[in-house]
């Protein structure tokens, strides 16, 4: 299906409403039963039919189908946050007992669900280096269940092999699923290499505009029905009609803004690249980048996301460095319309925090959708202080 037709009319039974071009925000909690057999017909499976809005709701069922096609699934749940549906999915295919082998450094609730909550109930994990097959090969356990990968993660994108992790996981009969936040399902699509479930901070590109928080899991329909039945209904995480409507909107441009937040990070990089200042640059499609062969196969592009680390000799000068920008907006998160940073230097001096593994000099910068002459200013003229 061409994605044109994802993102105009896939989903949109418009003759049901008033031939409406925006789909309605079907605002209920609960539907009605004309009579027994629809009642009896409801439950028998709720995930099809119309019951109760914890369950399926008419807004969301559309937001639910334009994201499995994109990530060409066929099925996809839609929750609250990105974290719960991460959470769903791990919690979903594990019981006291199991193992998870997980790429070392994946978001950091992501982190925290597997170190800290998991085993309060007996699920073990193993974080590996996961740029080297060998690696998650050698983590393996007769009990290992899941396989989490995030391909690349959001600080310096390191990836792992799609392809050759699903035929290992596939051939010892565990799950794989990946965080693919980073890519939008525009750069790259998982499943086409055998990733049995796609997760995503919808928070970001999905939604695009810096005002919803939404979470997005797509995979085969055995798998959604399992567990739409059981976490989502259970745990309730569920994205409310009006949210859904909010990323059906932000999906109608999808493609032009990660397209534009691609070009104008390259554009960027490449000033970046000749500038004195810059000691090294984090950029999957960078010719610096140690993955990059493996990057340019399976991805189409990067996104407006891309680390620096400057070159500069004082904590102070990197302090009035990110105080000089004022086109970027010193926030956290990414794929918005609007451009950020991350300065490590900020975690530095946190009061009974230890001090962050990547160095003060680092910052992650995420491109949005402004003129990037204009961003190009600001940078140049913050870098004249470092
Ligand atoms: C933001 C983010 C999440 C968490 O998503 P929320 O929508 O904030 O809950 C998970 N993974 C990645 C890579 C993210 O950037």
């Amino acid at each position: 299906m061409n994605i044109s037709d994802i993102l105009t009319h896939l989903g949109e039974d418009r003759e049901h409403y008033f031939q409406a071009v925006a789909p309605p925000v079907v605002q209920t909690s609960n539907f009605v039963f004309p009579d027994l057999a629809a009642f009896r017909a409801a439950f028998s499976d709720e995930l099809e039919h119309h019951v109760y809005s914890r369950g399926n709701n008419p807004t969301v069922e559309i937001l639910r189908k334009k994201l499995a096609a994109l990530e060409g699934t066929e099925d996809c749940l839609v929750f609250s946050s990105g974290a719960g549906a991460v959470a769903a999915a791990v919690l979903g295919n594990v019981s006291a007992g199991d193992h998870i082998v997980c790429q070392q450094a994946p978001y950091s609730w992501t982190n925290a669900l597997l170190r800290k909550f998991l085993p309060r109930y007996g699920v073990e994990h193993t974080f590996v280096d996961g740029t080297d097959l060998d690696n998650i090969r050698a983590a393996l356990r007769p009990n290992t269940r899941v396989l989490y990968l995030e391909s690349p993660n959001t600080m310096t994108f390191e990836c792992q092999d799609l392809a050759a992790c699903a035929a290992l996981a596939k051939e010892r009969g565990i799950v794989t699923m990946i965080d693919n936040s980073y890519s939008s399902p525009i750069f790259q699509n998982p499943a086409a290499f055998g990733i049995d479930i796609v997760l995503h901070s919808g928070t970001k590109y999905l939604n695009g505009h810096s005002d919803v928080v939404v979470g997005v899991l797509c995979g085969s329909k055995a798998m959604v029905k399992k567990i739409f039945e059981s976490e989502l209904m259970t745990l309730g995480g569920i994205l409310g009609p009006h949210d859904a409507a909010l990323v059906i909107r932000g999906l109608r441009t999808l493609p032009l803004r990660v397209q534009r937040s691609d070009a104008s990070a390259r554009f960027l990089i490449e000033k970046l690249d000749n500038h004195p200042k810059v000691a090294r640059i984090w950029y999957p499609f960078h010719r610096s980048f140690p993955q990059r062969e493996l990057a340019q196969r399976q991805m189409r592009g990067c996104g407006g996301l891309f680390s620096v680390q400057f070159n500069t000799d004082s904590m102070e000068k990197m302090e009035q460095f990110v105080h000089r920008l004022r086109r970027f907006l010193m926030a956290v998160s990414w794929g918005g319309h609007e451009s950020l940073l991350i300065p490590t230097v900020g975690f530095y001096g946190i009061p009974g925090k230890p001090e962050p593994a990547l160095p003060w000099s680092f910052c992650r910068f995420y491109i949005g959708l402004e003129d990037p002459e204009w961003l190009w200013e600001d940078l140049e003229q913050a870098l004249e202080v470092l």
